[in-house]
C-alpha cells in the first residue's frame, strides 16, 4: 500500500535517548528544556528572529488573529486546508475570500484591493504547498490600506524567499509540525514573527497569559508544546536535509516523467528555494480525476485530494463563488510523496496517471 505521506519516523532508540532527558527531570511540560532546545535549534536553522513552539499548527492562526486584535473582515484565499477558514469564523470574524492565481495556486493578489471594505482589517493568507503568495505585492496593498498579514505557512518548512526565510514575511507567519508535514513533531506548529513586542504577547498569549506563578498579564490560552512532542522534533531534525534531499529526487523524477504528458503541475514561484512538501497535478477536468483516482486505488495507491473542496463552499461561510479554486480543487490531487518512496514506485504511480491523458 502507497499512501499520500507516511510519516518519517526517525529510529525509536534515539527518541528515547532524548526522552530519557526529560524523565530525569521528570518534567514533560511546560516549557522544559527540550522545548526550549527544539525552539533553539529551529531558531538556527531556519533563521528567524523570533519562533514560538506550539501544540499544533491550527492554534497558532487563532492566536495570531487574537494578538492583531483583528474584528470585521479577513481576506482570505479560498485553496487552503479549512484551518485557515475555521481560524477567522473561529476568533469572530468574518472570511471574505478572494480568488487564487490559476497556476501558482496562492491568493491572487490583483483581485485583493477589490475586496477591500471599510471593515477589512487583515489578510491571512496561505503559501501552498510551500509554494509562497506573492508576499512583496501583498505588502504593499496592507501598506497602502493599513491591514495586517498573516500567512498559514503550514507547508513551508525550510522554504526561503530571497535568500530569507519565508516565515519572516508578514506580520505573523504559522506552522504546522503535524506528522503528515515535512518537519513534526507528531502534533506541533510554531509562530513566527519579527516584531519583539508581538513576540512577547503571542508568549503570554501561548501561556494563559502567566505573569510568573501567581499573576496574569492578560487573556490566554494553552497552547504549549509538550516535551514528549519536542523530544520527537529534536529526533527528526538531524534527518531534515535527507529528507527534503530525498523528495527532491522524487519531485524531480515525477516531473520528468510526467513531462511528456498533458497534465498541469505546479509552478513555483521565481526566487524560492522549495521545499518539495507536496506533489499536485491539476487535472482536466473532475471525471478524469475520478478515474484516475480509481485506478491508482485499484493498485493500493492512495493519493488525496488536497485541497478540496474549495473554502468558499463550507456551510458556515457566505456562499461565493470563487471560479478559480472551484474548478483547481475539483480537479488536483496530491500524488504520494514521502521520504522513502522509491523511483520504482512513482515510475508506476506516473505509468497508471499517463494511461489515462
Ligand atoms: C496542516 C495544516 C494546518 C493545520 O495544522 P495542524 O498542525 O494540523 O493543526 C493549517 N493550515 C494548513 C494549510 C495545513 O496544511
Amino acid at each position: 500500500m502507497i499512501n499520500v505521506t507516511k510519516t518519517f519516523l526517525p529510529p525509536q532508540e534515539e527518541y528515547s535517548k532524548i526522552l530519557q532527558r526529560a524523565w530525569q527531570d521528570g518534567w514533560i511540560t511546560n516549557r522544559g528544556k527540550l522545548v526550549q532546545e527544539l525552539e533553539n535549534k529551529l531558531k538556527g536553522y531556519l533563521k528567524v528572529s523570533y519562533l514560538l513552539a506550539t501544540t499544533n499548527g491550527t492554534l497558532p492562526i487563532q492566536m495570531a488573529i487574537k494578538a492583531l486584535q483583528l474584528t470585521g473582515e479577513i481576506i482570505t484565499t479560498p485553496f487552503s486546508y479549512v484551518a485557515t477558514t475555521s481560524s477567522i469564523v473561529w476568533e469572530g470574524c468574518n472570511p471574505v475570500f478572494v480568488d487564487i492565481h490559476p497556476l501558482y495556486l496562492t491568493i491572487d493578489e490583483t483581485k485583493i484591493e477589490a475586496a477591500i471594505t471599510k471593515k477589512t482589517s487583515a489578510i491571512l493568507a496561505t503559501h501552498v504547498f510551500g509554494n509562497p503568495c506573492a508576499v512583496e505585492a501583498i505588502n504593499s496593498i496592507a501598506k497602502k490600506h493599513g491591514l495586517k498579514v498573516i500567512y498559514d505557512a503550514a507547508h513551508c518548512f525550510g522554504v526561503t524567499y530571497k535568500d530569507k526565510s519565508i516565515f519572516e514575511y508578514g506580520d505573523i507567519s504559522t506552522c504546522s509540525f503535524h506528522a503528515t508535514k515535512l518537519f513534526h513533531t507528531g502534533e506541533g506548529g510554531a509562530l513566527f514573527t519579527k516584531d519583539e513586542n508581538l513576540y512577547n504577547k503571542l508568549f503570554y498569549h501561548h501561556n494563559f497569559g502567566h505573569q510568573g506563578k501567581e499573576a496574569f498579564q492578560g487573556l490566554g490560552i494553552n497552547a504549549k508544546m509538550s516535551e514528549l512532542q519536542a523530544a520527537l522534533g529534536l529526533a527528526v531534525l538531524p534527518y531534515i536535509e535527507e529528507i527534503m534531499g530525498q523528495r527532491e529526487k522524487i519531485a524531480n523524477k515525477y516531473s520528468k516523467l510526467f513531462s511528456n504528458c498533458n497534465i498541469q503541475l505546479l509552478k513555483i514561484r521565481e526566487g524560492i528555494t522549495w521545499n518539495y512538501s507536496y506533489y499536485p497535478i491539476i487535472l482536466k477536468d473532475e471525471n478524469q480525476l475520478l478515474i484516475i483516482k480509481k485506478d491508482l486505488e485499484a493498485n493500493s495507491i492512495f493519493p488525496r485530494r488536497y485541497f478540496y473542496p474549495s473554502l468558499n463552499t463550507l456551510n458556515y461561510t457566505e456562499n461565493s463563488t470563487m471560479p478559480i479554486s472551484d474548478s483547481v480543487s475539483k480537479r488536483i490531487l496530491c500524488l504520494p510523496m514521502c521520504f522513502n518512496l522509491s523511483i520504482q514506485d512513482v515510475d508506476k504511480i506516473s505509468k497508471i496517471i499517463c494511461r489515462h491523458l
